[in-house]
């Protein structure tokens, strides 16, 4: 059975412990962006994936807090889809201990709900062999990221948010002379990588994915030992360190919540931090910022991009189209050439 969820910091290999097959919703070919009549502020995936939840009652649905587009989503479907929708909530600060314990007892809180769905509760011994497939699969594709194009990346993450697994990377680019350029923002689905052939048909290099399933996404690093052997707790990136455990549930919690770098964090410096490295090392000349109509979140953030990481914005709108519309072409080729 299927489990979407629709957030990458709801840990994949959990669901996959209970006994189901994790999708990144993000992902799925069956998401449908462009087909609804969308109220106006409607977030456009976040109405694709409430009509995906609609679409899929066999199947299990985790959806996160955080946004409220999505969290009010939950409330109106609620009712409709019974025992097979779950609401993750994903705590919007980092810095507490009290924080830590809410995404802790959040996940436990999954894993009862995984049981009512049919799933069995994993002991040490079933969840230790399926986090280390996991952490193989990211490990594998944070080296990718290193020496991929970020087209690359984008596909290969998306394949990994799918299946679970991790195909093989590819040589590094040649230098063109292309611009190279980030990109940052919301979930960009398979439906809608038409934006990355304009960037490129227009001269420019996506060398960074800071979209919602991107790059960022790989982060968690989880060392979960066979039973008996001593932890190696995953580095802190900035969050209190927790006391050390064995209770496996609990080192996975940790490790995502250490990694979690995103946009609705409060304070969200860590979504910058990463954001600053990889600029810089990368030689980023400009940002598109991707972001939904009724996205609040991601387009608050256009001023404070420009500021941070002293480069130009273009912030662009998905507009329900394919990513092939004609007046993203036109803007895309501009910010080009203005960065030439
Ligand atoms: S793109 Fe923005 S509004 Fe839409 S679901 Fe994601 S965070 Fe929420």
């Amino acid at each position: 059975m299927d489990v979407f969820y629709t957030s990458p910091w709801v840990p994949p290999e959990w669901i996959a412990a209970h006994g189901f097959q994790p999708r990144g919703v993000w992902s799925s070919p069956a998401l449908d962006l462009r087909a609804a009549p969308l109220a106006e502020g409607v977030c456009a995936f976040a109405a694709g994936v409430l009509r995906l939840v609609e679409a899929r009652p066999a199947a299990g649905f985790v959806l996160t807090t955080h946004c409220d587009q999505l969290r009010r989503g939950f409330d109106a479907l609620d009712d409709a889809t019974g025992n097979s929708t779950f609401l993750f909530n994903l705590p919007a600060t980092w810095q507490t201990p009290t924080a830590r314990r809410l995404y802790q007892a959040e996940l436990r809180r999954l894993g009862r709900f995984l049981v009512r769905l049919g799933g069995a509760a994993p002991d040490r011994s079933r969840l230790q062999p399926i986090c280390q497939a996991y952490e193989q699969a990211r490990c594998r594709l944070r080296a990718a990221a290193g020496t991929c194009s970020g087209r690359r990346l984008t596909e290969l993450s998306a394949h990994y948010h799918w299946t679970g697994e991790a195909k093989s990377g590819s040589e590094p680019e040649p230098e063109t002379g292309a611009v190279p350029l980030a990109l940052v923002g919301g979930p960009l689905p398979p439906s809608l990588w038409g934006l990355l052939e304009l960037i490129e048909a227009a001269g420019g290099r996506l060398v960074l994915d800071g979209t919602e399933a991107g790059e960022r996404s790989l982060l968690p690093q989880v060392r979960l030992h066979p039973p008996g052997e001593p932890e190696n707790q995953p580095t802190s990136t900035g969050a209190p360190r927790p006391p050390d455990t064995e209770d496996g549930v609990e080192i996975l919690a940790n490790a995502y919540f250490d990694a979690l770098t995103a946009v609705f964090q409060r304070p969200n410096t860590r979504l910058y931090q990463w954001l600053r490295a990889r600029v810089a090392a990368r030689q980023v000349r400009g940002i598109i910022l991707w972001h939904y109509v009724g996205c609040d979140l991601w387009r608050a953030e256009a001023q404070s991009l420009r500021e941070a990481l002293g480069l130009p914005v273009l912030l662009l709108e998905a507009d329900e189209t394919d990513g092939h519309s004609l007046r993203h072409a036109g803007r895309i080729a501009a910010f080009i050439e203005c960065l030439r």
